[in-house]
């Protein structure tokens, strides 16, 4: 293993990533002398890449689309939950072979119950059925949530996942949400709606219990349109720019041997 330990995020494109940021900012904190560099590999050359990276002593890399899949295929190792999800997005080097993790669901309980201490597992309603509603119904439960209402636009893909994960999923028609709303602890939003440039989640939140908490996937903007209304409502709303800093906190520990703290001044690096 080299003496200068470095990691990488893998995409393309890979721009956009935060992640450079994230685990920088731990690296200075920690005062670690190691690097973590972005990388953009087009699809056929990701297998390649990730051989050159661990020849030349990288302790391993995160991966973003479109190479989730692929990480998985690439790896000698699988996580249960990583194998649940479908897809990786931590991979660690170690004694010549791969290890895939998928970290989301971690990240999204993690930022769950820092931000809202009071939630108790009970019933959820998760809006959306893609790869990230997936990591967040294996995490909820993984949690013990009990019931766990399912909605998404192409009700196909939510019963996908229903058959395909090992969860008490109950799936219900979009236009069901009003009337479940009740019925819901929880309500998370896995859709891309409320992101700058799409549509808000357009949900009268008005039947969901006075105790519910309203969690967002969407972090750009940090308050969407779903988290100020229900907010006007006095309901607990968790932000989901935590899900994303406390699901590199995995990675950074196994590279770097920190299991490293999401704290405020790393929130506001990166949101700057
Ligand atoms: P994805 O696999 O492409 O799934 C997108 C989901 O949004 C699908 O359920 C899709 O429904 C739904 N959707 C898109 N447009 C819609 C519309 N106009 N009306 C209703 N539903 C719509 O994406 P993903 O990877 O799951 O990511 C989803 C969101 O979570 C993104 O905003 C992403 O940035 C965010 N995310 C955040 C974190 C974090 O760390 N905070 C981590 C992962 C993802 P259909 O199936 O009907 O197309």
């Amino acid at each position: 293993m080299s003496l200068f330990p470095q990691a990488a995020v893998i995409g393309h494109p890979i721009g956009h990533s935060k992640s450079p940021r994230i685990h920088r900012y731990w690296l200075e904190k920690y005062q670690i002398q190691g690097d973590y560099i972005r990388l953009d590999v087009p699809p056929d050359l990701f297998g390649r890449s990730l051989e050159m990276l661990a020849s030349i002593g990288f302790r391993g890399a995160n991966v973003t689309i479109p190479h989730k899949e692929a990480a998985l295929a690439a790896a000698d190792h699988v996580s249960e939950r990583a194998c649940l999800i479908g897809a990786a997005n931590t991979l660690i080097f170690q004694d010549n072979e791969i290890i895939a993790d998928n970290t989301d669901g971690h990240g999204f309980l993690a930022n769950l119950r820092e931000k809202a201490p009071a939630w108790k597992p009970g019933s959820a309603l998760v809006l959306g059925a893609g790869g990230a509603a997936r990591a967040v119904i294996v995490a909820l439960a993984e949690a013990g949530v009990a019931q766990i209402l399912l909605a998404n636009r192409t009700p196909s893909r939510a019963e996908a996942l229903a058959h395909a994960l090992p969860a008490p999923i109950e799936t219900i028609a979009w236009e069901a949400i009003p009337a479940r709303l009740k019925d819901a602890d929880l309500l998370v939003n896995t859709t891309s709606l409320g992101m700058t440039g799409q549509p808000p989640l357009e949900i009268d939140l008005a039947p969901l219990p006075s105790h519910a908490v309203v969690t967002d996937l969407v972090y750009a903007p940090l308050m969407t349109d779903l988290l100020k209304r229900a907010r006007a409502r006095d309901l607990h709303v968790v932000d989901g720019l935590g899900m994303l800093l406390h699901q590199a906190a995995p990675g950074f520990e196994a590279w770097f041997g920190t299991m490293p703290e999401v704290d405020d001044a790393l929130r506001e690096k990166v949101l700057k």
